[in-house]
């Protein structure tokens, strides 16, 4: 038997067989030429392939169970049998003898290049041809076809790290477990698991190692994979099954053992998201994040559109908190009308809040609109700004949004920066929340998006957590000078973290914020403890030397953890 460890994102223990997503098909050879094949022949073999991969495309899309991904793929289907495309890819054959492979790259590049040079809505069409170049390629060369791999038993996908298209299509009633060999806790493939409720591991070195076909356990909490599971891991596997029950019932109140209240809030990204977390019985809204309405779009959407969008979302929230973020472009969600996706490192350029500087305009109009839907809905709207680093920035925010009408201003504390002003940010904003996403990545100086870093990319961190007491210990302060109450929220994926939730409540934080799947788990264990004990564990963790130090110490102390099997 061989173990490997990961870093668990998301509970949930299985035993599959491991499929690998096929590589990344690669650019055919500039200059390929036909050999031993006829243009016409050639020509016939381009169509061939053109109407298998249309037909396969459509017998996935009728099997799809989601309508997102059924959309997906019945469009991509449309554009294998583009008439036009097809037809510049044959002319390519026949004049300049291109193997067609080759013809029907240069074909589909151009045509993306046209189609992002118009920008708007056809813009976001090109990835969808170079979607359809991979999947021809691959047919012509006879390797399958890219994205998630099709097969009748659910199985175990393992990647490198998923790309946001594969993700739209990932069906979770055939993917029993993800394991990545890339890729952070907080990175958005980790988000996303979570957000499916699917058992993930990211950073699991030495996974692509193992052969597709091999059967194997996942234990998404503890980040373990082991093959040749026998009797023991089944036996795990059936205790997981077991506890379901515990797990899944979330009465709609965050409370303490003693009765402390601590009101757990969902992250949501569109209206959708926004009527599942309501269905789950999330308290309420602890973060919008509103460029994800509009990733892709090369043009600001108009104030119209965005009233829409957010008036949608907050009528799943009828009398209840929705704290709306501002939009977050840069690095890793880049939006074309905020950002330069040439900077050389990006993490630390031009994104969140500091795109008002360079953009103006963008910032007031979103704010126009956020007003604008709170007067149209019932929802306690709060506002917030990400990627705040100076007391000032807080200040010019909170001027913005009086301007704008919005009443309750906060500010995302996802620098080091933040954390450790945050008694003079607090004197003029109502809240905080807490990003740990971000706030790991800079306290530790660890980009998010690297598994080889997963290690120091944790919020387990005994310096993150001190970050995370230094924003309670200012807001206390704040509070102390006659500031009014001031609200410290996390809605970073800290949050989600059973164990970890205890210790952030017991270093102080008020409410927490998380994908509506982790609502029910981070309930149950809030439940088993009283703030007494969640502060000797925060005080606990907070004096270890490293990020597995502090959740095993904590870990130890739980023992509801290992009943539920998280
Ligand atoms: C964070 O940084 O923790 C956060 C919630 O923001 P995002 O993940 O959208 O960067
Ligand atoms: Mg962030």
């Amino acid at each position: 038997m061989q173990t490997l460890t990961g870093v668990g994102v998301c509970a949930g223990r299985v035993i599959g067989e491991l499929v690998s997503m096929p590589e990344p098909v690669s650019e055919p050879a500039e200059g390929l030429t036909l050999r031993d094949e006829e243009p016409e022949a050639a020509v016939a073999r381009l169509q061939e392939a053109a109407a298998a991969v249309k037909a396969e495309l459509k017998r996935r899309a009728e099997a799809a169970t989601e309508k997102d991904a059924a959309d997906v793929l019945k469009s991509t289907a449309l554009m294998a049998g583009d008439k036009a495309l097809l037809k510049n890819a044959a002319k390519r054959i026949t004049a300049k003898q291109l193997a067609p492979e080759r013809a029907l790259w240069e074909a589909a590049t151009d045509y993306a290049e046209q189609m992002r040079s118009l920008g708007g809505y056809m813009a976001e069409r090109a990835a969808d041809i170079e979607d359809v170049r991979a999947r021809l390629v691959s047919q012509l060369q006879g390797l399958p076809m890219p994205g998630i791999p099709q097969q009748d038993t659910p199985f175990v996908l393992t990647a490198e790290d998923l790309a946001p298209a594969d993700t739209a299509t990932l069906d979770p009633a055939k993917v029993l477990a993800l394991v990545t060999s890339g890729g952070g806790p907080q990175s958005h493939t980790a988000i996303l698991a979570r957000n499916l409720g699917l058992p993930a591991i990211v950073a699991a070195r030495g996974v692509a190692d193992i052969a597709d076909g091999t059967a194997v356990f996942v234990d998404g909490a503890t980040g373990e994979i082991r093959t040749e599971p026998g009797a023991g891991e089944q036996e795990l596997v059936d205790a997981w099954v077991r506890s379901a029950g515990a797990r899944s019932a979330f009465d709609g109140r965050g409370v303490l053992s003693d009765g402390t209240e601590v009101p757990l809030l969902a992250n949501v990204g569109t209206p959708e998201d926004a009527r599942a977390a309501a269905a789950a019985g999330a308290q309420g809204v602890g973060l919008l994040r509103t460029e994800f309405c509009f990733l892709g779009r090369d043009k600001e959407p108009s104030v119209e559109e965005q009233v829409e969008q957010y008036t949608a979302i907050l009528e799943s929230f009828a009398g209840k908190k929705v704290v709306v973020r501002t939009l977050d472009a840069g690095a890793d969600k880049p939006l074309p009308f905020l950002t330069d996706i040439a900077e050389p490192n990006p993490a630390l350029g031009v994104r969140g809040y500091r795109t008002d500087r360079t953009v103006p305009g963008v910032l007031a109009r979103q704010l126009e609109a956020i007003a604008r839907a709170e007067e149209a809905t019932d929802a306690q709207v709060w506002v917030m700004a990400p990627m705040i680093a100076t007391t000032s920035e807080a200040r010019d925010f909170a001027q913005m949004t009086a301007a704008a009408g919005l009443r309750v201003p906060g500010v995302m504390v996802e620098t080091p920066s933040a954390a450790v002003t945050a008694d003079q940010i607090l004197r003029h904003v109502d809240f905080v929340s807490l990003g740990t996403n971000d706030l790991t990545q800079y306290t530790m100086a660890a980009d998010r998006m690297l598994g080889s870093l997963a290690e120091l990319n944790n919020p387990w961190q005994p310096a993150v957590l001190r970050m995370v007491q230094s924003t309670v210990e200012g807001a206390r302060r704040a509070e102390a000078e006659g500031a009014g109450p001031r609200n410290v929220g996390v809605c970073g994926e800290a949050a989600a973290d059973p164990a970890l939730a205890v210790v952030l409540v017991g270093l102080g934080v008020h409410t927490l914020s998380m994908s509506p799947r982790g609502l029910s788990a981070v309930a149950a264990v809030l439940r088993s403890v009283d703030l007494g004990t969640a502060q000797s564990l925060a005080a606990l963790a907070v004096e270890q030397a490293s990020a597995e130090e502090a959740a095993a110490a904590v870990r130890a102390e739980l023992p509801v953890l290992a009943e539920l099997g998280l």
